[in-house]
């Protein structure tokens, strides 16, 4: 019998590879500064991966095209029945709210890599500013970075296995096939 845990009352979402199908968006301006794709590691903070990287932030973001990235089919009716959400992102926050925009989502609250101090993100300050427990969030994400997000404070992790490369990583853990199941696994009518 699964163990039937209480409804979170948040859900945290990373953005990019989570909510939206960004890898190529993410790694063309790459292409553009010269960066062979190999050495790009998915799912950074934008400053340490351009940084690492040896390519210039801000020569980064001008070449960002953020009219590219779909959302992965069922994230929009997802979004729709769940209450109350948030965004947690390691992206820099000018092409995040500029997709936002033109998405017409409206999450409750953003933080992006601004608001680490461009470091890596974490649920600490987010819990702190919403006046939330662990036990009051789940997150939903693409990568170990988000996973080490959830372990950071000790709240629910599910894995976004509709991402193609999500699904072929096989991680262990709670690995969702589509978004739609995400509001059963929740309990969210
Ligand atoms: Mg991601």
């Amino acid at each position: 019998m699964p163990i039937s845990r209480p409804s979170p009352r948040v859900v945290v979402f990373d953005f990019d590879g989570t909510l939206v199908d960004s890898d190529e968006a993410l790694l063309e301006p790459f292409d553009m500064l010269g960066i062979d794709r190999s050495r790009v590691v998915m799912g950074s903070a934008v400053a340490e991966e351009c940084e690492s990287l040896g390519v210039s932030m801000d020569a980064y973001v001008d070449a960002y095209d953020t009219d590219s990235v779909k959302p992965f089919a069922g994230v929009e009716e997802m979004l729709s029945g769940i209450p109350r959400w948030t965004i947690l992102s390691n992206k820099h926050p000018r092409p995040a709210m500029a997709e936002l925009a033109r998405l017409g989502w409206a999450p409750e609250v953003v933080m992006c890599a601004d608001a680490f101090d461009w470091a890596h993100k974490s649920l600490v300050p987010m819990l702190e500013r919403m006046g939330l427990d662990a036990s009051d969030v789940a997150m939903v994400g693409d990568s170990g970075g988000d996973l080490r997000c959830a372990q950071e404070v000790g709240c629910r992790f599910l894995w976004a296995g509709w991402n193609p490369r999500v699904r072929d990583a096989d991680p262990e853990g709670e690995v969702l096939d589509e978004p739609a199941q995400l509001l059963s696994a929740l309990g969210l009518p």
